[in-house]
């Protein structure tokens, strides 16, 4: 998983990133850059502010040679004020530059990530249903936070970072070597000397940091494992709670020791650079000393100062551009991760010119429909059936059997592989879209609702519903005497996923949000799977009428759903086995005596009076 360029750690390429370094092309790179395209002219403007702000950052260091020369050794007040005066000055206006500068930056990088996430979110609505369940929900969510957050920071703080100090190098360098080259090749010298100690100091301090982060990971997957509502129910009905707290008191310990080690580490890592970087301006005082002393007495005491003072600006800038290799390869990897999302085409899309028919009557047809998730193992096969308009048809049919998948197919969730799907007559794939999916209401198996009100979930369907039409609707669906008797009615919070309500109360609501959106079509998915008989027939008192005055599609395991069908298919493993009413497929010692039998013929309360039959 990316971390993004921040936090502890930053400075070494982990193996995993180093075999996962992205390819850098010349595609890629005018990619990245076609981001920063539109926002050229304040990118000029934050290069001229890098530019003069940080050769501005410097002079402040070049002017302490004449302070101590011509100031203080040469006994002249009057120059000694206006050179610190000149300093102050510098120091605040390359200070004011840099604010401009940073805040130009931000505004870039924050319209760049704005533009990418819109982008992104977008993308990733107009993806199929495949998409979501073949992807791991985290990951998509780690590309539009993380991810793009990464990418800020490139644009904030890489980009920027690289060219202010490569601009800080440069002009210490040339100060360095305009004052006296022989000292500024002893600075260069000294360099190194500083450098590869601190860096491999840093590398051993990395490795630990790493190694907490994934100790770290580890804690917080336990916690979250644990600690969240099912975790808890899981672990308390298994009483896990000992072994559990064992693995989370290993862990925990591991973690301390680690911190111990790591902060150690860190120590160990200050006095290193700190010896180290004093390594250096000593070298340079003793150069400096005989060179004035013995070849040189055009040199002051000024210049050597001045020359320290610039070697010691120097470190930072060294190490950051050794960084850059790691910095680009993770940028970079940042912005594939990107785009590897952006490039995958939506699977359901519109044709060109896409049919919006005037009026729908919610007709479905299928036309010897095959289709399979992958290639390995078809899921419908050969499925034909014609749904008259005002008709319903049951589906029934062991689980697995195939039905969710078979009603998917109507509102395009997927696509035929090989077949057609005809809405109203017309291919499915022809209609918009947008038109078709309007036309079809669907109370699926696995209920959702958001994290608001009851109302705010019916609104969903129909934004400019009026009250009386919510009422309505929660009246077809029997579920207004459950909201009416809730202190706060239709304004009864239903928490997250809509765990505050029962799953009978939550596929009620779910029923009247459909029954808003006023579809040409209906689908009951098992909509009555998760209640009890008498809900199950509360439920079943609102199905009815609506069975009865539309287009519709039932998919249920118990009788009371499909006895108001008008016809009735028995799916199994993919084929459409017998097709009938129920009165004659209940005598014909099928698949569907079995079903009737093994569903409905043991469970008294499931009976609702209808005896078992047996199978001829
Ligand atoms: P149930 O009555 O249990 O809901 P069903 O008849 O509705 O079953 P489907 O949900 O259509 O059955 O599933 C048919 C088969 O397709 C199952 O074997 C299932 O594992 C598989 N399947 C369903 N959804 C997917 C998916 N998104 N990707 C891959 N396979 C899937």
């Amino acid at each position: 998983m990316a971390r993004g360029l921040s936090g502890p750690g930053r400075e070494y390429l982990t193996e995993e990133e180093q075999k996962n370094a992205p390819k850098i092309t010349k595609a890629l790179l005018k990619r990245v850059f076609s981001y920063l395209k539109p926002y050229w002219k304040q990118l000029v403007l934050v290069i001229l502010c890098l530019l003069i702000s940080t050769s501005l950052s410097l002079l402040p260091t070049i002017l302490t040679g004449k302070i101590i020369d011509d100031g203080i050794i040469g006994r002249n007040l009057k120059i000694l004020i206006i050179l610190i005066l000149m300093s102050f000055g510098v120091t605040l206006l390359s200070n004011l530059i840099g604010v401009a500068q940073e805040y130009l930056n931000s505004w870039i990088s924050q319209h760049i990530t704005f533009d990418m996430r819109n982008q992104m979110y977008a993308h990733l609505q107009s993806m199929s249903q495949r998409f979501f369940t073949t992807n791991n929900q985290g990951d998509i969510i780690t590309r539009m936070t993380s991810d793009i957050e990464g990418v800020k920071t490139v644009i904030s703080s890489t980009f920027t970072s690289i060219l202010s100090n490569s601009i800080s190098l440069i002009v210490a360098l040339v100060a360095m070597f305009q004052k006296n080259w022989i000292m500024a090749l002893v600075g260069l010298l000294c360099v190194p000397l500083f450098v590869i100690p601190t860096r491999a100091a840093g590398k051993t301090r990395w490795t630990l940091t790493r190694q907490a982060q994934e100790y770290n990971d580890n804690i917080n997957g336990i916690l979250n494992e644990t600690l969240s509502v099912s975790g808890q129910l899981l672990v308390k009905l298994f009483t896990k709670e000992k072994e559990e707290y064992q693995k989370y008191s290993d862990a925990n310990e591991k973690m301390m020791k680690l911190n111990l080690k790591e902060s150690m580490a860190g120590r160990w890592f200050r006095v290193a650079i700190s010896t180290f970087s004093s390594i250096g301006p000593m070298l340079l005082y003793l150069a400096g000393g005989i060179l004035i002393m013995n070849y040189d007495s055009t040199l002051s005491v000024g210049d050597i100062t001045v020359m320290v003072a610039l070697l010691g600006r120097m470190y930072m800038p060294v190490n950051r551009l050794l960084n850059f290799h790691v910095e680009w390869v993770r940028s970079m990897a940042l912005f594939t991760r990107i785009f590897d999302y952006f490039d995958m085409k939506p699977e359901i899309t519109n044709c060109k010119d896409p049919l919006v028919p005037a009026v729908s009557h919610g007709e479905v047809e299928f036309k010897n429909v095959y289709f399979h998730y992958s290639p390995e193992r078809e899921i419908l096969k050969g499925i034909s059936f014609h749904l008259e308009p005002g008709h319903s048809i049951a589906i029934v049919g062991p689980s697995g059997a195939g039905k969710s998948t078979l009603v998917n197919l109507v509102p395009r969730l997927y696509d035929v592989t090989d077949g057609e799907v005809l809405f109203d007559g017309n291919d499915v794939r022809k209609l918009d879209v947008e038109y078709l999916r309007d036309q079809i209401g669907i109370v699926t198996q696995d209920t959702y609702l958001f994290n608001g009100t009851i109302r705010e979930n019916l609104l969903y369907a129909r934004p400019d519903a009026t009250e009386d039409e919510l009422i309505d609707a929660c009246r077809k669906a029997n579920i207004y005497d459950f909201i009416s008797s809730q202190e706060k009615g239709l304004d009864t919070v239903v928490g997250n996923r809509g765990l505050k309500l029962s799953g009978g109360e939550k596929q009620r609501v779910s029923i009247a949000r459909v029954l808003l959106k006023d579809p040409a079509l209906m689908i009951f998915d098992e909509a009555t799977s998760s209640l009890d008989s008498i809900s199950e027939a509360k439920i079943q008192d609102a199905i009815d009428p609506l069975i009865k005055s539309r287009t519709s599609i039932l998919i249920a395991h118990r009788l009371s759903t499909i006895l108001a069908a008008d016809e009735i298919l028995v799916v199994k493993n993919g084929e459409v086995v017998e097709r009938g009413q129920h009165k004659d497929l209940i005598t014909k010692g099928g698949v569907y005596t079995e079903l009737y039998n093994t569903q409905f013929g043991k469970d008294p309360e499931k009976n609702n009076n209808n005896p078992p039959v047996k199978a001829k």
